[in-house]
């Protein structure tokens, strides 16, 4: 398939815009092909060099008109998060578009797409037929690249307000388990929430945050906002304890983007063994004790 021109629909965050511009620059070499709507807030400055940035301060669920007149001119349309499950399915309508949704994978050289299903048990490879194409991707997936264009163009459009937002209350986050780059888990095998409190010293110690199974959410030790897995939180982490956890697939759904996994089980058939980089066949506490001891003993001299 000729893709010849690409725009980037997202709103205006960093992360989410390099991780959409990386795909973008797989297909297309000539940064004079890709452009990008943004949907900025009222107050906020687009910072954003790619070639051409229509700049909304709307929300989607406003600018669904506007969005589709400016998109139907290209080729393959790619977004993520809020913006992209507000407008994805109304501009493949309006667009008369072929879509794919849900991409965790692209297949670059054979214009294949691709996502999980069933709890990661299978993957899904769509091969599209016609242009234009819409991509919704599950973010964090993809490598990020900030876009660099020189002399961005940016012109700011106005939208009808169908909708007003009346109140925006921001939420206290008391975890950041999806950011954060060291977690540690607990299962069913911890048994208490006594034994997530040990947990709880062992992840302040290495600078990071407790995470749970759904098991230990379901027994009350820990509360849902921890629970890591396919009905919780997915993990960007570069290291990953999983204390007392079997590793069933809803779980390892979870963890399938974290670089270096340690499991600690007392039964060595348990396989989260298979997904881990070191298997520590031990009970749980005994080793989280030993780390701890050895953390403190580091930190006081
Ligand atoms: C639709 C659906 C969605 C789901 N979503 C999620 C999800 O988001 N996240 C999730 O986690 N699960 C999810 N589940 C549940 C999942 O299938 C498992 O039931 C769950 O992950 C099991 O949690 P666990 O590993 O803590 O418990 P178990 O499977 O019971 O494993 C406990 C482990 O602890 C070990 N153990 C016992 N004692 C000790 C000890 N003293 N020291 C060390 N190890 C010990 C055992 O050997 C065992 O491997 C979902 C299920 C469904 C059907």
């Amino acid at each position: 398939m000729n893709v010849k021109n690409i725009l980037i629909v997202s709103d205006n965050n960093t992360e989410r815009i390099s991780e959409l511009n990386f795909i973008a620059e797989q297909f297309v070499s000539e940064k004079d092909n890709i452009d990008a709507i943004i949907f900025a807030k009222d107050g906020e400055e687009l910072n954003v060099k790619i070639h051409k940035v229509y700049g909304i301060k709307e929300l989607p669920v406003n600018s669904v008109n506007t969005v589709a007149d400016l998109a139907k001119n290209y080729d393959l349309i790619l977004t993520s998060g809020y913006v992209g499950a507000s407008l994805g399915g109304i501009l493949v309508y309006k667009l008369g578009a072929s879509c794919v949704f849900g991409v965790n994978e692209i297949d670059y050289d054979n214009f294949i797409f691709k996502h999980s299903a069933y709890g990661d048990k299978a993957i899904i490879e769509y091969k599209p037929n016609k242009l234009p194409l819409l991509i919704l991707i599950k973010e964090r997936n993809f490598e990020q690249s900030l876009p660099s264009y020189e002399n961005s163009e940016i012109e700011w459009v106005d939208v009808e307000k169908a909708v007003e937002v009346v109140e925006e209350k921001p939420i206290e986050k008391e975890v950041e388990l999806d950011k954060s780059k060291i977690v540690v888990g607990g299962g069913r095998g911890v048994g208490s929430k006594e034994g997530f409190e040990v947990l709880k010293k062992l992840a302040s110690l290495l600078n990071g945050v407790v995470g749970a199974s759904r098991a230990a959410v379901d027994n009350g030790w820990m509360p849902h906002q921890y629970q890591i897995g396919q009905s919780g939180t997915m993990l960007s982490a570069n290291l990953y304890f999983a204390f007392g956890i079997s590793g069933a697939t809803q779980h390892l759904s979870g963890i399938k983007n974290v670089k270096c996994v340690v499991a600690i089980n007392t039964d060595e058939e348990a396989p989260i063994f298979k997904r881990a980089r070191y298997n520590i066949i031990s009970d749980w506490k005994e080793f989280a004790t030993a780390l701890i001891n050895q953390l403190e003993g580091e930190k006081n001299g």
